[in-house]
């Protein structure tokens, strides 16, 4: 059937295609990639010959759109170098405008580096939220880490060797000093994930910044000592702290305490303080 087919692909190890990718990258009329060279290397570990043209977000409208005008009567794939396209990939704009032009669109799950560091970190992965790449620029990043610092998520960012030890040492700061995992070279030869806390790990990368790949998983707060502030424990230490302190300031204290959310801490506060 015509129309955009997004396809994952390898992050690492090329074995990581799947059956279908490999089938409908042989289908296509042609395949809007990231880089050419790239995408090259891996039709030819398929041993497939099929058109290719440049595509990213910041290609002009005539590439897109002529593009979209393909997708009515051809296969039109799109990949990135590596993993899922759109995850701090190119693509959205092509997603957006194929959509808009009422072509069918599809998706190939596959490999994705975020995903893969979750499963590797032994970090809660119930609720997370997907960072991408901090700023470069120490007050940009400071203010970006601010904006999640009150989250309770895990954090996932993409992150690259040399940036590495100052990245962690400013999230310790802006976040507070988590549990976090440093995932590296995912599927590939060299795969390693080193836990600990932030600023054990920004120590051990200072004077060795690490080759390849990196994701950087962080805990959410106070997840260290959340299991022990179960609810009983939780009321019972703001009882005691509301004995002789006024409620915003209990609840700030136990919520530091116990590396948990000051506003939820509070609300909980103001209940018990409702039912004394
Ligand atoms: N779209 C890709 C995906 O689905 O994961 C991500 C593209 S982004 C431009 C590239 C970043 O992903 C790298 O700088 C690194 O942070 C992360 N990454 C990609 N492959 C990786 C791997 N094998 N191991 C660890 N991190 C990886």
């Amino acid at each position: 059937m015509p129309g955009l087919y997004i396809v994952a692909t390898p992050i690492g190890n090329l074995g990581d295609i799947s059956a279908r990718a490999a089938t409908t990258l042989a289908s296509a009329g042609v395949i809007a990639a990231e880089d050419t060279r790239v995408t090259a290397k891996l039709l030819s570990h398929l041993g497939l010959r099929v058109p290719m043209t440049p595509y990213h977000d910041h290609s002009d409208e005539r590439t897109r759109a002529a593009l979209v005008a393909r997708m009515s009567h051809e296969v039109v794939v799109l990949v990135s170098d590596a993993g899922t396209p759109l995850i701090s990939d190119p693509g959205y704009k092509l997603v957006r405008d194929a959509r808009a032009a009422g072509r069918h669109v599809t998706t190939l799950p596959g490999p994705c580096a975020a995903i893969a560091a979750i499963t590797l970190s032994g970090l809660p992965s119930d609720r997370f939220l997907f960072a991408g790449f901090l700023p470069n620029k120490a007050k940009a990043r400071a203010d970006t880490l601010a904006e999640f610092a009150g989250l309770r998520a895990t954090l996932v960012f993409y992150e690259s060797g040399p940036r590495l030890s100052a990245s962690l040492a400013a999230m310790a700061e802006g976040l507070g000093n988590r549990e976090a995992a440093v995932a590296r070279e995912i599927s590939k030869m060299f795969e390693e994930c080193v836990t600990g806390t932030l600023t054990e790990l920004s120590a051990r990368y200072a004077d060795a910044p690490p080759k390849g790949e990196i994701v950087v998983i962080v805990g959410p707060p106070g997840e260290a000592l959340a299991e022990e502030a179960d609810d009983d424990t939780l009321d019972a230490a703001l009882r005691e702290a509301m004995a002789d302190k006024p409620v915003a300031q209990a609840a700030k204290a136990v919520a530091k305490r116990f590396g948990l959310d000051r506003h939820d801490v509070y609300a909980r506060a103001l209940t018990l303080k409702e039912q004394a």
